[in-house]
């Protein structure tokens, strides 16, 4: 497994090796290995971390995120 984040959405997934890298959200090809900072998102709504990075649902979420 790879930890991989998504430039569209900045959540971040496990995904097995070999499998093509696409978000399960956005169901595109944006995940990559080039992120930073994690933070966990519980409660979307009553969350200003949330609201910052776009985040509309519970997860894993990815502060930064390279080209
Ligand atoms: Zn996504």
């Amino acid at each position: 497994m790879v930890e991989m984040a998504c430039r569209n959405c900045r959540q971040i997934f496990d995904i097995p090796k070999g499998i093509p890298h696409i978000c399960p959200n956005c169901k595109l090809p944006t995940l990559t290995t080039e992120w930073s900072g994690l933070v966990v998102i519980i409660d979307v709504e009553d969350s200003v971390i949330a609201r910052e990075i776009g985040a509309t649902k519970p997860g894993r979420y990815a502060v930064r995120i390279g080209r």
